[in-house]
C-alpha cells in the first residue's frame, strides 16, 4: 500500500500553534529575511520541509526506471492519481520498452486516453522506446546528455527519472507545484521552468536537489496549494510575504 511520505499531524486540524502568531525561526534576523535566499532563511526552509515530508518521494507508481519514464511522460497535464490508475494495467499488457517499441499509437491511446493529450503522449512514449532499444541498448539511459534526446522528455521528466530511479542529482525538478512555490517564496523571479532550475540550483545545495524537489511538490500538494495555500498551517508562514498568502 502506498503510504504518504509525509507526517503532518498539524494538518487535519488547525491547532492552537497555527493559530498564534508565529515570530522569525532562530537565526532568521529582519535582514536575512528580507533577503530572499540568505542562508539563515534557506535553512528555515529545508528545516520545515524535513520535518514534514522527512521521506518524500515520487509518488508516480513504478516498478523500474522505464515505467518511471511512461509514468512521467503520462503526467504531464495530469494528476499522479489518475496515471496511477492507468499505468498498472498498461505496464502488464508492455511490461518493458521493447513491447511498447512495437506498439502501434492508435493502440496507445486507447489505453492512455483519460491522462489527456493523448495522442502526443503516445507518440512521445513510442518513439521514446524506440530510441531506447536502437541506441541504449534497450535501458533508460543514466546522463542528462543522453536522456535529453529521447522524444518527450525535457529536464523535468529527465530530472524525476535520473534523481528518482538512478539516485543521480542532475537537477531540481520544476513542475507546477515547484515554480509556483518557488516564486512565492521569492527564491526565483524567472519566468520559465529551465531558468527557475538554474536559480535554485544556485541556492539549494546539491545534496539536497532530489529531496527537495519531492518535498516541494508534496508541500504544494498538502500546503501552499495554488488556488487556496493553507498558510495559517504552514510552518514557514512567518518568513513568506507571498501576495496571495490567505492569513
Ligand atoms: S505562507 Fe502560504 S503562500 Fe507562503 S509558503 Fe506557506 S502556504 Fe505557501
Amino acid at each position: 500500500m502506498y503510504v504518504p511520505p509525509f507526517s503532518t499531524p498539524h494538518m487535519a486540524t488547525k491547532t492552537k500553534a497555527s493559530k498564534k502568531k508565529k515570530g522569525l525561526p532562530s537565526g532568521v534576523t529582519k535582514k536575512s529575511y528580507i533577503d530572499y535566499t540568505s542562508s539563515a532563511r534557506l535553512r528555515s526552509i529545508f528545516a520545515a520541509l524535513d520535518k514534514l515530508f522527512p521521506r518524500a518521494t515520487c509518488a508516480l507508481r513504478h516498478e523500474n526506471p522505464f515505467q518511471l519514464l511512461v509514468a512521467t511522460i503520462l503526467s504531464a497535464q495530469c494528476t499522479d492519481e489518475r496515471v496511477n490508475k492507468v499505468t498498472p494495467e498498461l505496464f502488464r499488457k508492455f511490461p518493458a520498452p521493447q513491447d511498447l517499441a512495437s506498439t502501434r499509437q492508435e493502440v496507445l491511446e486507447v489505453e492512455i486516453r483519460s491522462t489527456g493529450f493523448f495522442r502526443n503522449k503516445s507518440k512521445n512514449i513510442i518513439g521514446a522506446a524506440k530510441t531506447i532499444m536502437s541506441d541504449f541498448g534497450g535501458r533508460v539511459p543514466q546522463t542528462m546528455e543522453e536522456i535529453l534526446t529521447l522524444p518527450g522528455v525535457a529536464r523535468k521528466t529527465a530530472n524525476v527519472v535520473l534523481g528518482t530511479a538512478y539516485g543521480l542529482s542532475t537537477g531540481v525538478v520544476v513542475d507546477t507545484h515547484v515554480f509556483r512555490i518557488a516564486h512565492r517564496l521569492k527564491l526565483s523571479r524567472q519566468n520559465t521552468p529551465e531558468k527557475v532550475e538554474q536559480d535554485l540550483m544556485e541556492i539549494v545545495p546539491r545534496d539536497r536537489w532530489i529531496s527537495f524537489s519531492h518535498q516541494i511538490i508534496w508541500f504544494g500538494r498538502k500546503i501552499c496549494n495554488a488556488r487556496k495555500p493553507l498558510c495559517a498551517e504552514c510552518p514557514i508562514e512567518s518568513i513568506c510575504d507571498a501576495p496571495d498568502k490567505t492569513i
